[in-house]
């Protein structure tokens, strides 16, 4: 097929699209590698000419690792939440709101887009409380995990005046408490969350691997409600697979209509995806 033809192929998408909001969460390799950093940007951009609208959330573990690791601190993780003292927790946020978002919207503003950073204190977007992480196993016994956040409110209005000024919000996973403290939420959690308070067409969710993987590591390119609990209970999901997908079943469940976890080491794959619907990971329907 010439890439002409390719190109009009993407006219369906396009004006079916129009005017929908899509949440993206952007993590995994896509965050870490400098090419498909600047990929990511265009395709935001991208999006937003052709009458999508865009809402990045992005994640950080990475970074955070690397910047704790300079501090001589290490990370702990359970079920696939990060420990969060109060050191810890100040290390997040000047990574995420400091480095890793700022860069993201420098990276927009290179690509010709308007991008505009904030994190959930900003605009009363994220209310939360303390999260109590109940054993996978066995529900009786609850983990310590810190200031790990349970969202308890989204406000969107802060997300609507943005677009509507035409800018592609980027929000950094933090959310605020009743007495003015911060919490560090998994990404994947908010990006689910907003996706369902803005009523988004998608939800898609880049990660470092091909998407959901079965027991013998070959891609499972669609998952309905059923495998999904299947797969969490006999182990085959496991780590940061658990929050993105249990926040992808819930967003699913909850009125976006397609939700995907996609191969962020597939330069564009998100456009593929979207534009083209040319599958590139697994998608989840309710
Ligand atoms: P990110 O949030 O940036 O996408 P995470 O490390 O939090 O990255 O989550 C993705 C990781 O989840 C994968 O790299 C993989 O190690 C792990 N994982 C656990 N179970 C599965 C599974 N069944 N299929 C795919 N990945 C899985
Ligand atoms: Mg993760």
């Amino acid at each position: 097929m010439t890439t002409g033809a390719t190109l009009a192929l993407t006219l369906p998408s396009i004006r079916q699209y129009h005017g929908t909001t899509m949440v993206v969460k952007y993590g995994g390799n896509a965050m870490t590698d400098p090419a498909l950093q600047k990929a990511f940007a265009q395709d935001m951009v991208l999006l937003q000419l052709v009458g999508i609208r865009p809402v990045v959330v992005h994640g950080g573990g990475p970074q955070i690792e690397s910047a704790l690791k300079r501090l001589g601190k290490e990370g702990k993780f359970i079920q696939g939440m990060r420990v969060t003292d109060a050191e810890t927790m100040g290390v997040v946020q000047w990574v995420l709101a400091g480095e890793v978002q700022q860069d993201l919207v420098g990276l927009i503003h290179q690509a010709d887009g308007k991008a505009v950073g904030l994190t959930g204190r900003d605009g009363g977007l994220i209310r939360a409380k303390k999260l109590r992480l109940k054993d996978q196993a066995d529900p009786t016994l609850e983990h310590d995990v810190g200031q790990v956040g349970d969202i308890e409110a989204v406000d969107v209005s802060v997300i609507r005046h943005l677009q509507q000024a035409g800018f592609i919000p980027v929000v950094s996973p933090i959310g605020f408490g009743e007495h003015n403290e911060s919490y560090n939420i998994n990404a994947d959690v908010v990006a689910a969350s907003l996706a369902v308070a803005l009523q988004a067409e998608k939800l898609l969710m880049l990660t470092n691997i091909a998407g959901v993987l079965d027991q013998s590591k070959q891609l499972l390119t669609q998952l309905t409600p059923a495998q999904i609990d299947a797969l969490c209970a006999d182990g085959t999901i496991s780590g940061g697979m658990i929050p993105k997908i249990a926040g992808a079943l819930d967003a699913a469940k909850s009125g976006v209509k397609a939700v995907h976890i996609l191969d962020g080491r597939v330069p564009h794959g998100l456009l593929q995806e979207v534009l083209l619907g040319q599958p590139c990971g697994t998608m989840i329907r309710a």
